[in-house]
């Protein structure tokens, strides 16, 4: 009997189901830059939510190889619902599923897995991005539980969430060694969430404000140890590098693609223009910098997957394969000519979507700081 290989077959069922699925409805629900539930559901109802959990636990058993390969296709056909389906698969799921009671799991992690529930997760504060010692958000410790105050800010699905993973500071004076994760469910009295902002691309990601006013969480909600929170965040920070590098190569192939079949098409000087070696170079610079992109991304996901640290490797392969997505997204509008600025055109979707990536999982200032002192430097 012939094994399929896991990997294949997964890119092969997300692929095809974002060029029937996704592909042909992605310039329509940009346009209408709604939340977008169908698409969802869809990718819920093929287990996809659980892709980095444990069968026995209610996951699907995969790895971040797989995980990432998925939000690769993902991203090919809309960043916006990869980045949605990239945020409830980790970030807005993983210390529910480690450290949340069995009660919590029942109540939200099981139906997120469904795909009934959505999760997101609340780091950056008005005066605190990049600096998550500046957190000021405080988990102040009552007899039954904490009572949290403060402001996140850029939340990812804040204004569709059903619970919250927020890092609070419980003593300030600690600084990092005070930082924790709290479980918040939506309704929780004192919790507030903005309306959506109003942002340049990925418009079906919804992100906002959220407002804690004396809300009050028992003791179950703080999730993991006293103080590892800064801990916890480092254990899955590999793996967000490494999404948000897959998420970059998705886009970079579709823009590679179009630009293609738009240079074999447009008909300039009596050629098609990919006859003319300066579009060719532009072309050849899109896949060199995709194979690049490829080969880091998933050296650092097998890096993951064997248990192997990669905090350099993950780190360089978001910050290449971003920029490479940044450039990608660029040089298709300029292979479009006029038509590339055209919103009817797909050149302008990705060029938007690309600024998505710059700042999740690190800004590239903060990658470069980074990967030039763990070099030597
Ligand atoms: C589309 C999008 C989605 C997001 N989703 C989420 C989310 O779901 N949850 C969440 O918590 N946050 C989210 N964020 C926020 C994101 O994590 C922050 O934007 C990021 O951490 C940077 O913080 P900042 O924007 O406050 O920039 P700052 O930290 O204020 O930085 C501003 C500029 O200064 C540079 N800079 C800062 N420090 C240094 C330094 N030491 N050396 C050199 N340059 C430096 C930065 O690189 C940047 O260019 C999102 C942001 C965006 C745009």
């Amino acid at each position: 009997m012939v094994r399929s290989n896991p990997e294949e077959l997964v890119r092969k069922t997300m692929a095809r189901f974002v060029d029937d699925e996704i592909i042909p409805n992605a310039q329509e629900t940009d346009e209408k830059g709604e939340f977008p539930v169908e698409m969802l559901r869809e990718i819920a109802k093929m287990g996809i939510f659980g892709i980095r959990y444990p069968k026995n636990k209610g996951g699907a058993g995969g790895n971040t190889t797989l995980y990432c390969i998925i939000c690769e296709e993902l991203a090919r056909g809309l960043v916006s619902v990869a980045a949605i389906t990239a945020m409830q698969c980790l970030m807005s799921t993983n210390f529910l599923f480690r450290f949340g009671t069995d009660e919590m799991r029942e109540t939200y992690f099981l139906p997120a897995m469904r795909g009934e529930k959505f999760g997101c997760f609340c780091l950056t504060e008005p005066e605190a991005g990049s600096d998550l010692g500046a957190v000021s958000t405080l988990a102040k410790k009552t007899p039954d539980g904490y009572l949290l105050n403060g402001m996140k800010t850029w939340v990812t699905n804040g204004p569709v969430a059903d619970f919250y993973t927020v890092l609070c500071q419980t003593d300030p004076a600690k600084k990092f060694k005070g930082l924790n994760f709290f479980f918040v469910p939506r309704n929780t009295p004192g919790l507030s969430v903005s309306k959506p902002f109003n942002t340049l691309g990925t418009r079906t990601t919804m992100m906002s404000e959220i407002a804690f006013t004396d809300v009050h969480i028992p003791d179950a909600y703080r999730l993991g140890k006293e103080g590892q929170g800064l801990n916890n965040l480092l254990s899955i920070l590999e793996e967000i590098r490494s999404m948000t590098a897959a998420l970059a190569i998705g886009l970079q192939r579709a823009a590679m693609d179009d630009a293609i079949r738009y240079a074999r098409e447009r008909v300039a000087f009596g050629k098609a223009i990919s006859k003319y070696q300066l579009i060719q170079a532009k072309v050849a610079n899109m896949a060199v910098n995709l194979e690049a992109s490829k080969l880091m991304t998933y050296k650092a996901t097998k890096m993951i997957d064997n248990g192997v640290p990669c905090m350099t490797e993950a780190s360089m392969a978001k910050y290449f394969a971003t920029e490479a997505a940044c450039q990608a997204a660029d040089e298709c509008t300029r292979i479009m000519g006029a038509y590339g600025y055209s919103m009817e055109y797909t050149a302008q979707r990705y060029y938007r979507d690309s600024r998505f990536l710059l700042n999740g999982g690190g800004t590239h200032e903060i990658l470069q700081t980074n990967i030039a002192r763990w070099v030597g430097l």
